[in-house]
């Protein structure tokens, strides 16, 4: 070879011979679709040796790792926690979430471990029935995917862990961006370079703050949320159970495994509160919602002390103005977090997760794969996080006993027959004029 004075490191050069070799052989075999073989060729080994780096394991991470796979990168995967965290309630998996599952070819695996929830009681503070919702009933929380989060988060776990590098314990402690890569030094001191980037690591993600954190706004709604587990009792039937308490604590427990029930607790933060940080002020400001609330409050509490993986948070949402910078890119909660009370969180991640990897894939330049990503889609997420609003948040968490009388009776009037008449119907005339997201095609 003539020595053109460019030193080749051992890696390109082996590089290099590869892609003749492959070319030889290519030459060599009597093809009409050679030329477009040539251009396969160009594009798997140019995308092959590029390295990404997501940042969380929860919902969105994962199916990313999954999609990126499929197309031919090499993915790490780095999780601050020390396993998969498998906490949370039930999500329910909804329109073109769904559709993200089947192309995964994960459906089966999600209806095995489908909870079998019934729909929704409405409950007086000592456990009385006010109102039933079965499922299928309109207003009803109970849909037909409905999965408990950490199984769910278990069985992305599984599909991806041979093809993905997971990394527990470990997050990133700095970034600093170049032309061709992202340099990133991790916790442990070690520094590497990837090609890209992504964070999705929750709502409070700190890789955000280090790259997007003048762009980021929180929505406050002026209350908090903590998903959790109790061991299950005898007396839990199956149903979603949903309790409006005095000071505006609303409790939910829902069908969990068979050894345990998953609780969503929900209230009005107080004038003068400081946010709790870690888990034993989370519990303490926990505690104080739910002393006094009646016999459901008292069974939560009497399990408190041995509640394992606490979510807890202010009920936000994450706003941020631009999506990325450079080489890095935010995903699930960590870009647009709807807040868990909506539960489309998970549908917004798997969405996000499916369309940034095609896009990745789709585009020649990083800059033009995060902007068709965001264009594709942003107006799912405006659409999802309208659904949320101060008022509502208000109105659910009624304070006082003539606010909960009041709620009773509507929630009497929802479950009677000619509401839920005449909720189908109108469901039914807004289904034939929306236009749903369409999951886009990478072939
Ligand atoms: C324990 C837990 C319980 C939840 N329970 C519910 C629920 O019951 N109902 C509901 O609707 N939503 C729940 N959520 C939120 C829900 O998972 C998300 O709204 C949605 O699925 C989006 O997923 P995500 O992957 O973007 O974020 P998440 O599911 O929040 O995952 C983020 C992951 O990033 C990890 N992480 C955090 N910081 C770093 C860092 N610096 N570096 C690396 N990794 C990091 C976290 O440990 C977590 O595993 C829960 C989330 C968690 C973590």
């Amino acid at each position: 070879m003539v020595n053109s004075g460019i030193r080749w490191s051992p890696t390109r050069m082996a590089r290099i011979q590869n892609i003749l070799a492959r070319l030889r052989n290519a030459a060599k075999a009597p093809s009409p679709y050679h030329a477009l073989r040539w251009h396969t060729l160009r594009r798997q080994d140019l995308k092959a040796g590029k390295r990404i780096l997501i940042c969380g394991a929860g919902i969105a991470g994962p199916t990313l790792g999954f999609w990126l796979h499929q197309y031919g990168y090499s993915v790490v995967i780095a999780e601050k926690a020390k396993a998969i965290r498998d906490g949370g309630q039930n999500v329910d998996i909804k329109g073109p979430g769904q559709d993200v599952i089947r192309r995964m070819g994960l459906a089966e695996q999600i209806l095995a471990k489908n909870t079998q929830e019934q729909g929704q009681k409405y409950l007086d503070a000592n456990g009385r029935l006010i109102a039933a919702l079965p499922i299928g009933s309109i207003g009803s929380l109970t849909s037909d995917f409905e999965i408990l989060r950490g199984d769910f988060a278990n069985i992305l776990y599984e599909a991806t862990r041979a093809s993905c590098e997971y990394r527990f314990g470990c997050y990133v402690s700095a970034l600093k961006q170049a032309d061709e890569h992202v340099e990133v030094a991790f916790n442990d001191g070690s520094v590497e370079q990837f090609e890209l980037v992504v964070c999705a690591d929750g709502i409070a993600s700190s890789t955000r703050q280090m790259v997007l954190s003048e762009h980021t706004h929180f929505h406050d709604f002026g209350a908090y949320m903590a998903f959790f587990k109790i061991p299950r009792r005898p007396e839990d039937d199956g149903w979603a159970w949903s309790i409006n308490g005095i000071g505006g604590t609303m409790i939910t427990l829902r069908p969990g495994t068979t050894a345990e029930t998953t609780v969503l607790v929900t209230f009005p933060k107080t004038a003068v509160r400081v946010e709790p940080s870690g888990t034993a002020e989370s519990k303490a400001v926990l505690r104080e919602a739910l002393l006094g609330r009646g016999t459901v409050a008292e069974r939560i509490l009497a399990g408190m002390d041995q509640v394992r993986d606490l979510y807890f948070g202010p009920m936000c949402q994450v706003k941020v103005s631009t999506w990325s910078q450079g080489r890095v890119v935010l995903l699930g909660d960590a870009g647009y977090c709807p807040t868990a009370f909506t539960g489309q969180g998970t549908v917004l991640s798997l969405v996000g997760a499916y369309v940034l990897a095609g896009e990745i894939k789709q585009h020649e330049q990083v800059a033009d794969a995060f902007a068709a990503y965001e264009q594709r889609l942003r107006p799912l997420v405006e659409q999802t996080q309208a659904q949320m609003s101060a008022r509502l948040v208000t109105l659910l968490h009624v304070k006082s006993r003539a606010g909960i009388a009041l709620m009773r009776v509507l929630q009497r009037l929802i479950a009677s027959s000619p509401v839920q008449r005449l909720g189908k119907w109108l469901a039914g005339r807004a289904k034939q004029t929306a236009t749903p997201f369409q999951l886009p095609d990478y072939p």
